[in-house]
């Protein structure tokens, strides 16, 4: 029996775990392990009686490398989809090592404690996963996940070489709340509030929070505000593709988002130094995670649509070549099928997918590999399948 074990169980998990359980001919048992076992066994007791999918449920501190070592032991999944949170990366990549169980993620590790995201410490477990013979697939949500794909596709069937990659991530959702985050609030502040930065001619410029606003119309959305960001998948992007001179990454924001965050950020409310509150340490982004709206209860007041693509430029055949793919999503069309929004399903799918990818052996090299470095193809074909289909144009307006 083909099995998967599925880490955390919150709003990407739950789209992950769903679309297990509509691909149960590859995904024959599940095991939904979590800090919190009563969701797990809640979103069970939905989906059981809908899918030929085994589920079981399982309670796990994730950042308890013995406790997951347990379980993977007892459970014998053929793949571990870590759907926690960054923090945990190592812990679970450690488990996965020790039992020889292959890994995938959404997420680069990053250090509770500086709010720095990079693939250093994972990169650092290369040789240790070649020798045990087993893969780590790092990144596999939309983005990073998709947009490295779409630029392995590219690569692979219209470019020799591509000079200029931007990756453009629109949310055109409107949830009706003043401030809300789409996916983990304490995750998404920490990336939006860093300094930006993007890679040009080989060496990293750093720019301040926000300082780079571009307009741009998208198609199914319309014209929005973005803004560039420093985003993991650049790190890797600007590595494995050949060619790379400029690569950038921008994502709307509304004028309601960016007001609430410059005013939180100015009374300290997004800062990750512990301070002591009435005898006790708290965090003050954790704090304010906890008084924000849930990100998983987004999903029936959100409408509008998503748009995330990356536009290419480069040389085919010793011509100058332009190629945007993109993926629009609906968060209505969302909702009704999984009961989530839009921010979760574009990654839940693609996580459902790369763990599809390792247990059917369609993507099989021991060691630990960033999404670009496998064949997009299979992964393209997945995603027109199961929710996510692409669309192309060769005439895109460009970014300045
Ligand atoms: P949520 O906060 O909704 O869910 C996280 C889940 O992990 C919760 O179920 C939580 O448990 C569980 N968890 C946290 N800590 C532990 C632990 N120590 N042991 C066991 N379980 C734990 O987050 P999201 O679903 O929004 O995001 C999940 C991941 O997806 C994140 O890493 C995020 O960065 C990534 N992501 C990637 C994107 C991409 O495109 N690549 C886009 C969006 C998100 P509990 O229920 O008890 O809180």
């Amino acid at each position: 029996m083909k099995k998967c074990m599925i880490i955390g169980c919150g709003g990407v998990a739950s789209v992950a775990i769903h679309k297990c359980c509509q691909n149960s001919e590859v995904f024959e048992g599940i095991m939904i392990a979590s800090r919190t076992k009563s969701k797990c066994d809640a979103l069970k007791e939905k989906l059981q009686p809908t899918t030929k999918t085994v589920i079981e449920t399982a309670q796990v501190d994730a950042d308890n490398v013995d406790e997951l070592i347990a379980l993977i032991e007892s459970y014998k999944p053929d793949v571990v989809l870590n759907l926690a949170l960054p923090y945990q990366d190592l812990t679970i990549m450690d488990a996965c090592l020790a039992t020889k169980t292959h890994y995938v993620d959404t997420a680069n590790y990053e250090p509770l404690d500086t709010a720095k995201f990079e693939y250093k410490w994972q990169w650092a477990y290369r040789e240790k996963f070649e020798k045990a013979g087993i893969t780590a697939l790092l990144g596999s949500g939309f983005d990073p996940g998709v947009t490295g794909v779409f630029s392995a596709y590219a690569m692979k069937h219209h470019f020799d070489e591509i000079n200029y990659i931007d990756i453009l991530d629109c949310n055109g959702g409107d949830h009706g709340y003043p401030f809300a985050t789409n996916f983990n609030p304490e995750i998404n502040i920490r990336e939006v509030s860093a300094k930006g930065s993007y890679m040009e001619d080989g060496k990293w410029v750093e720019t301040e929070p926000m300082e780079i606003k571009r307009v741009y119309n998208f198609k199914g959305v319309g014209e929005k505000d973005m803004y560039l960001l420093h985003h993991e998948e650049l790190e890797s992007l600007a590595l494995n593709i050949k060619g790379i001179k400029r690569i950038r990454f921008f994502m709307t924001f509304g004028q309601s988002y960016l007001t609430h965050l410059k005013c939180l950020e100015n009374v300290g409310m997004t800062s990750i130094e512990p301070i002591m509150f009435e005898g006790k340490e708290i965090v003050p982004l954790q704090f304010l995670k906890a008084v924000l709206p849930d990100p998983a209860t987004l999903g029936p007041r959100t409408v509008g649509k998503t748009n995330i693509g990356c536009i290419f430029r480069g040389k085919k055949d010793g011509k100058d070549k332009t190629y945007y793919l993109y993926n629009i999503c609906d968060h209505q069309e969302c909702y009704r099928e999984v009961g989530s929004q839009a921010i979760s399903y574009t990654t839940g799918v693609p996580a459902m997918i790369g763990a599809m990818m390792i247990m059917t052996g369609q993507w099989n090299k021991a060691g630990v590999y960033n999404i670009e470095e496998f064949d997009p193809d299979p992964f393209m074909e997945a995603l027109n399948k199961w929710g996510l289909p692409w669309e192309e144009d060769f005439e895109p307006v460009l970014v300045d």
